[in-house]
């Protein structure tokens, strides 16, 4: 079986989502009341692949919302208190998703194995981060040529190119499609300096410097709330890929020639017969999903019980072979712009 670790996006929805499946307590319960109610199995899903493979899967909402964020103890409790939920229901894979990986990694959650009378087994979750930079490498492959740019020309800046997501993606730029000219910004000097290195490639630039160089950019990274750009020093055109959580670029990135994707989302071949994607504000929640989630469910297709992303900066081209073709096979297919926004450019 595999599992899907995720929550609300806000408060408000997490009390409006509890309220419809009839946890009255807690949906009238103020953030006291959240902060201390367990993890909830909410449903029970059996999807079918392409293949004709068919498996089980269970989704725990684990009560955390993001208002929590600036509370350590609540949301490192939420996390390892969910992952024990996982355990304990005999879930052989299951995928950390939306901040509860961010969490594990940035909280150090490896030192907490033990929760109460459970140890948990790390090789039974996976951060889903393999297939979230293989499906957001795939995007840019797919969807740059469709509003003209030449990938083989292009300038592909990288925001937060030294992350777990960003570096694999740089290598897969750099060393499979082959781009024109990479563009490295993160805040950290001394890992820029190790990846450029390592890719033996790339420019080191600000944020402000490498934008308006840049024909295509992929987002891996929080973006500052601070952060101002003008949309007219952007290049025209110009393909935004948004791999951060939350996805917010559209926010801050219309203009002239600006095309802004979701990244990182996949879409199944057929319906699944679940509500829990209406939780993530997926546009088609019957098919669509962070392609994090989507990681456990090709891990439970393909039988690889293994904590096949974990840690940082592990991420390697082989394993991204492995679950892009796993994706491929299996039914997934990577969110695309729009056909509209493709006629208006044709
Ligand atoms: P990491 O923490 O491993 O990497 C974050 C990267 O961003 C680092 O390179 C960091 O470097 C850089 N960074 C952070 N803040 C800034 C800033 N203000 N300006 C420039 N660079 C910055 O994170 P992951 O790779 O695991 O995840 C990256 C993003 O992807 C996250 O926002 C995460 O939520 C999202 N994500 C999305 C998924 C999906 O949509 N399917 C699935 C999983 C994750 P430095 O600290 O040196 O600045």
């Amino acid at each position: 079986m595999f599992g899907l670790i995720g929550h609300s996006t806000s408060f408000q929805d997490a009390k409006r989502k509890a309220k419809d499946l009839g946890y009255e307590h807690i949906a009238s319960g103020d953030m006291d009341v959240w902060c201390s109610a367990p993890p909830q199995l909410v449903e029970h899903v059996e999807v079918e692949s392409l293949t004709g493979k068919t498996i089980q899967g269970a989704y725990i909402d684990s009560c955390f919302v993001p208002e929590m964020l600036g509370r350590f103890k609540t949301a490192r409790r939420k996390v390892l208190n969910a992952m024990e939920l996982a355990q304990k229901k005999d879930i052989s894979i299951t995928a950390l998703g939306g901040f509860t990986s961010i969490i594990f990694e940035n909280f150090n959650l490896l030192k907490h194995q033990n929760i109460r009378s459970t140890t948990l087994d790390w090789q039974r979750f996976t951060t889903g981060n393999t297939h979230t930079a293989w499906v957001i490498c795939r995007q840019l492959e797919l969807n740059a040529p469709r509003i003209g740019i030449d990938i083989s020309k292009a300038s592909v800046l990288v925001v937060g190119a030294t992350g777990d997501i960003g570096s694999a993606v740089c290598r897969w730029l750099n060393f499979r499609t082959g781009v024109g000219e990479l563009l490295l910004v993160a805040r950290q000097q001394e890992p820029l300096q190790a990846l450029q290195a390592d890719l033996n490639n790339g420019q080191i630039l600000s944020l402000q410097e490498a934008l308006p160089k840049a024909d295509v950019v992929v987002w891996v990274a929080s973006m500052p709330k601070t952060l101002e750009i003008d949309p007219l020093s952007l290049k025209n055109p110009c393909l935004m890929i948004d791999g951060g959580y939350p996805k917010n670029l559209d926010i801050k990135f219309s203009g002239p020639g600006v095309h802004v994707l979701k990244g990182g989302i996949v879409e199944f071949y057929k319906d699944i017969g679940w509500s829990m994607m209406e939780i993530a504000e997926m546009e088609i929640p019957q098919r669509q999903m962070f392609a994090c989630f989507a990681e456990a469910m090709l891990l439970e297709f393909e039988g690889c019980h293994t904590n096949f992303s974990w840690g940082r900066n592990n991420i390697t081209l082989e394993k991204m072979d492995f679950i892009g073709e796993a994706s491929i096979k299996n039914g997934f297919s990577t969110l695309n712009l729009t056909k509209n926004v493709r006629a208006a450019i044709a």
